[in-house]
């Protein structure tokens, strides 16, 4: 039974300076796009009550509300269920927020990236601060209180001190969940090519980092895995199940899924995709290895780790003597083990990718 599901909007107005998502401009062909979408939920979901569904991209807000509706009304939904849509903070209007509220969306994710001004715009996102603040509260008027920002640091010219400004105007704004994301440059982007000048290094990455986990702390947001923080009651429900190695459908371009056993992601290619939405470019039966390092390599982004016992039951391994070398290289300063609990401590977050690569 799935009972998840995400999908994928990939048009943007412009393309942001760091951005290695699938997203074109090519906002024509939305409407032939969303047809298709609709042509491949028809064909792929098997009709169970969704917990949660997850509209990202992309720029799902570019959306018209009408071909929007179309896509929600596809589905069922249990009785509790999270439906989250990023949105972009230029296209939130007083009419888009009660239109959202007023369907089965409850849950919404801003992406913000930074409160800075010049910042923005050297990073080339087309809103500024004030157009945070603006959405975050049309959408809080509108009855959101499911809502979330992203930020990023490392960004060019960015401080510790500035970030934890951003930290703290994010905290002024009713927002139950805040996500932190590292710059990284991906191959393909504009930052790739023209490497922006005063980049942050690696070391103060990890400085901005840790600052912003204690200032959040300090605030009760409550840090639930590697890059995301929320009020008691608001972690991500979607996510959290990407995170305990459960399936989920994915619909759209460049989207992934994890059904009956098998991992699929569907084409890059946009117009590949709207002839041919039916069938996924890639599909792979997961073996018992590969879902049991996934189940650590996931479980361990978690604040609240793995279970060991329930691993060892469900693999039928013995955990211990399988990891026990690397458990003990790397605990107490990088790993904690507690009973059956196996976590990162936050300075073994910043090690995360090294560390689970042994585990593999
Ligand atoms: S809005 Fe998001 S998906 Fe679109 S270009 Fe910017 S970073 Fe990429």
């Amino acid at each position: 039974m799935i009972r998840n599901a995400y999908i994928h909007i990939p048009f943007c107005k412009s393309k942001c300076r760091y951005c290695a998502f699938v997203s074109v401009p090519e906002i024509n062909k939305i409407t032939g796009y969303v047809y298709s979408l609709l042509k491949e939920i028809a064909d792929n979901y098997r009709g169970e009550e969704l917990s949660t569904l997850y509209i990202g991209g992309g720029t799902p807000s570019l959306l018209p509300f009408e071909l929007l509706s179309k896509i929600l009304n596809k589905f069922r939904y249990a009785e509790e269920y999270e439906c989250t849509i990023e949105v972009n903070p230029d296209d939130v209007t007083s009419i888009l927020a009660e239109n959202y509220a007023a369907s089965r969306i409850n849950r919404i994710s801003v992406g913000v990236q930074s409160f800075d001004d010049a910042i923005l715009s050297a990073i080339g996102r087309r809103h500024n601060a004030a157009s945070v603040i603006s959405a975050v509260n049309t959408l809080n008027h509108a009855g959101f209180e499911n809502i979330s920002i992203d930020l990023i640091y490392g960004l060019p010219g960015q401080t510790t001190s500035g970030f934890i400004d951003d930290i703290k105007r994010a905290l002024e704004l009713p927002v139950k969940h805040i996500s932190l994301y590292g710059l990284k440059i991906e191959e393909g982007t504009y930052f790739a090519e023209y490497k922006p000048e005063l980049l942050p290094d690696s070391d103060k990455q990890a400085d901005m980092y840790l600052a912003a986990c204690d200032e959040l702390e300090k605030n009760g947001y409550k840090q639930y895995e590697i890059s995301n923080f929320a009020l008691p009651g608001y972690s991500s429900k979607h996510n959290v199940n990407y995170w305990n190695n459960n399936t989920y459908y994915g619909f759209g371009v460049s989207a992934h899924g994890y059904t009956d056993g098998f991992r699929y992601y569907n084409t890059s290619d946009i117009d590949a995709y709207m002839n041919n939405p039916v069938q996924s470019e890639y599909a792979h039966h997961v073996t018992d290895t590969e879902r049991l390092e996934e189940e650590i390599f996931l479980g361990l982004r978690k604040a609240d780790g793995i279970n060991i016992d329930e691993i060892n039951k469900k693999f039928n391994i013995d955990f211990r003597s399988r990891y026990g070398k690397i458990i003990d290289k790397y605990s107490p300063e990088f790993l904690l083990c507690a009973g059956e609990c196996l976590r990162f401590t936050r300075k073994g977050f910043m090690l995360s990718t090294p560390i689970l690569s042994e585990f593999l």
